[in-house]
């Protein structure tokens, strides 16, 4: 590419991407190799595909930085790798993380199964709520969130937290799978490292697992030796439909946006629905917060349906189009109940405690057309009636 740095879009398609000589191959191949020459003592900028550097993995990094606007990027084989090597590159036994009440399943379990057995304590803390910096220790090292929340789509004061943790000298981790770089730029709101699920939104098209930690050379570095040791660099020819995946991430991030906006208000103006929880919606208790921190408010949306939960799971039977399926962010809409998927976990009080009622349909919007969308709830809620 030039020196003009050019719109997400263009960067979408472009960043990481080597210049082309006469005869090359307009797109990046794979290299489908484990090891690469060495000099005779060794040595090499690309060695060996477990230790990050084949060259299908470090373009992927570079374009993932470059969206992100961060120093440094580390790819991944999974959101759960990238998330446990930036943890585990913070912390040290006997250090304690203040980390928030809705986290991802995958998450909390890597905390308190995992992080506890190697004497590693956390305490969970409501971040939407005054007060909680009073979870913080002595011995604190990370504050750890995501943006928005799963299934209800809370936004976080990043500014906030980002100053409390400086103050604290904690280093502020923060999951923004849901908000990507289309609609954040968390790094410039104080956030230390961003890590992805890029499994989701960033591959978008539900058939590859991978992640990503971004943030500077210095706090990326010891996330890159976790994943150098635990052993979890993504594969060569999962990189490669990576970066594939991710020359379209601006173009359907405007369309998973529009579809965002277009479903909630329907749903917002429907009878039968009895709360609609969207972020760019005024009645969202963090839609003013999210105005602010977000350039656009994603594809996830929160149903709940007159009827209650009886009537929810009839209604995901009778949907033609939209699938019922526990992942989200890609380009077709899936359904699911958090109560039977990502919150199975928890008790039916503790998931009302936190606001997922029985019934709630947790909805990932693709890049389907909106009125189609619109269409088949309308005729699963018709034949739900
Ligand atoms: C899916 C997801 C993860 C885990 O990612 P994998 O790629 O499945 O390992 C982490 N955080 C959030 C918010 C997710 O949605």
């Amino acid at each position: 590419m030039s020196d003009r740095k050019g719109g997400l879009s263009t960067r979408s398609v472009h960043a990481g991407s080597p210049e082309r000589s006469e005869t090359e191959s307009v797109n990046n191949p794979i290299y489908q190799s484990t090891t690469f020459v060495s000099d005779p003592t060794g040595q090499g900028p690309v060695l060996y595909t477990r230790y990050g550097n084949n060259p299908g993995q470090i373009r992927v990094e570079r374009k993932i930085a470059d969206l992100e606007g961060a120093e440094d990027c580390l790819l991944t084989s999974s959101g759960m790798a990238a998330m446990s090597s930036a943890l585990l590159g913070v912390l040290q036994s006997g250090d304690h993380l203040v980390a928030a009440e809705a986290l991802y399943g995958g998450t909390r379990l890597f905390i308190d199964r995992e992080l506890s057995r190697l004497g590693i304590e956390a305490t969970y803390a409501d971040m939407q709520e005054p007060g909680w910096e009073a979870a913080i220790r002595d011995n604190t090292r990370v504050i750890l969130s995501e943006i928005p929340t799963n299934p209800l789509l809370r936004v976080p004061d990043l500014d906030a937290i980002a100053a409390v943790s400086r103050e604290r000298d904690c280093v502020f981790i923060v999951d923004v799978t849901f908000a990507t770089p289309a609609n954040l730029r968390s790094l410039e709101h104080g956030v230390d490292l961003a890590v992805h699920s890029a499994t989701k939104y960033l591959n978008g098209h539900s058939d590859v697992t991978a992640g990503a930690v971004c943030g500077s050379r210095e706090m990326v570095g010891p996330a890159r030796d976790r994943m150098k040791i635990f052993g979890t660099a993504q594969d060569p020819h999962a990189a490669w439909l990576l970066e594939r995946g991710l020359k379209t991430f601006a173009v359907r991030m405007e369309k998973h946006n529009a579809n965002g906006m277009a479903v909630a208000e329907w749903a917002a103006g429907h009878g039968e629905i009895v709360h609609a929880h969207y972020p760019g919606l005024a009645s969202h208790p963090d839609h003013e917060r999210a105005g602010r921190l977000l350039g656009g408010y994603g594809a996830m949306i929160g149903l709940e349906v007159a009827g209650g939960p009886e009537r929810a799971t009839r209604l995901i039977r009778g949907l033609k189009m939209i699938t019922p399926a526990p992942s989200l962010g890609g380009v077709e809409t899936l359904v699911s109940e958090p109560r039977f998927t990502s919150h199975a976990a928890m008790t039916r009080e503790q998931r009302e405690a936190t606001g997922i009622r029985d019934g709630f349909l947790r909805v990932s919007l693709g890049i389907e057309d909106a009125d189609d969308i619109i269409a088949d709830f309308e005729q699963a809620l018709a034949a739900t009636r």
